[in-house]
């Protein structure tokens, strides 16, 4: 996979990402967003749900005011009205959503299949008449029979659809069943495609990388990974695992990754976990005596990629696992040279003092430590 192939990333945290049960932005919060999302390098940002009204509508109508780089898309269902009220904000891109599988049709369109294809390309021949983009999105795609979806991406291509979304509306795909079936919908169709998957099963942004692997050229994400249920292929994750595991580089400004990861966790009251991948506080914090040492020796015997390029900072944490030269290397952070020694008898009592308290130690604590080391070893001296 190492041709420098184009894929582009359209970002959905404010449309899908606040579409999270209990998460809501305010127009404040999208706009600075917005903004972020543009600045890193996103391609497209779908901004909301104009036929909402309100102050949704408002939003997407502020965000096209901007004048970004990105282009600004807004979402709807396969109805005229829903693009209407997107034309008037002035997006250039519209997303047209319909259920392709017979469990939404049947069940929650009560509809059928002829219906939803009229439905699909008189809305997509409307869209495309005023001039903006369209990407069709074919909604619970990974559970639909194959060979609907290709005729309905068929449907969507001579409608005049730019792209098809396809979906893993409730996240059941795996990454091998993704490539077989993208691969041969691409083959058959000659549609440009956008994955656009969920992490029920945890496997998101693998099912994203594997939909790129079969010729998918859009990649659907939000900041980290906010979205409904287990929520969507994480940016982040996305954007430096087609650099790292797949040798595509977007180019992206990823030294902002953990600033607007805050900023969304914040504005959307989800926390942001230690161990999440890529923008997690734990991403290279280093105790155990092993790790410390290689890392401190070459930081990529146990980091892929340096924590400046997350916009992160590497942490050596002393602890209950902690080295020798961990050890050293802390204290000569405060001008302290130890010999191996010294080191070795500190180090105990790091060791012990951790266990009690159940953590690894601060600074300060290090500090304590040592004063009472130096002190005692003083004492010891002084009656020997
Ligand atoms: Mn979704």
């Amino acid at each position: 996979m190492g041709e420098a192939k184009k894929i582009k990333i359209v970002d959905t945290t404010l449309r899908d990402g606040e579409q999270t049960a209990g998460v809501v932005f305010s127009n404040h919060e999208k706009i600075r967003i917005a903004k972020m999302l543009d600045d890193l390098g996103v391609d497209q940002i779908e901004a909301g749900i104009p036929i909402m009204g309100g102050h949704e509508k408002e939003a997407v109508k502020e965000i096209c005011k901007l004048g970004l780089r990105a282009s600004i898309m807004g979402w709807n269902r396969a109805v005229i009205g829903d693009i209407e009220a997107s034309l008037e904000c002035g997006v250039d891109a519209v997303a047209i959503s319909i259920s392709t599988s017979d469990i939404h049709i049947e069940h929650k369109l009560r509809s059928t299949r002829q219906k939803v294809l009229e439905d699909m390309v008189k809305a997509t021949e409307f869209a495309k008449k005023h001039g903006v983009y369209v990407s069709v999105n074919a909604e619970d795609a990974s559970r639909s029979d194959p060979e609907f979806l290709i005729e309905f991406a068929r449907a969507a291509k001579e409608a005049g659809a730019d792209r098809l979304r396809y979906c893993d509306t409730v996240g059941i795909l795996d990454p091998f069943t993704t490539y077989e079936r993208v691969k041969d919908l691409i083959e058959k169709v000659g549609i440009e495609v956008e994955m656009h998957t969920h992490n029920d099963f945890g496997m998101a942004t693998a099912n994203a990388l594997a939909g790129v692997r079969a010729g998918a050229t859009w990649v659907g994400v939000t900041v980290i990974g906010l979205g409904e249920r287990a929520g969507n292929a994480a940016l982040e994750e996305v954007v430096m695992a087609l650099k790292y595991l797949m040798g595509i580089d977007l180019n992206f400004k990823t030294e902002k990754f953990r600033e607007i990861a805050e900023y969304v966790s914040l504005a959307s009251k989800r926390e942001l976990p230690a161990w999440k991948p890529i923008v997690g506080s734990n991403m290279f914090a280093h105790e155990s005596g092993i790790h410390a040492d290689g890392t401190l020796k070459h930081p990529r015997t146990y980091e892929v990629f340096c924590p400046e390029e997350v916009g992160l900072e590497r942490q050596i944490v002393i602890g209950k696992h902690s080295g020798t030269s961990a050890i050293k290397a802390k204290f000569t952070e405060y001008g302290i040279k130890l010999t191996d020694e010294e080191a070795k008898e500190i180090l105990e009592r790091v060791r012990k003092a951790a266990v009690e308290l159940k953590r690894p130690l601060f600074d300060k604590e290090l500090v304590y430590i040592y004063e009472d080391y130096i002190h005692e070893k003083k004492e010891n001296t002084a009656i020997g």
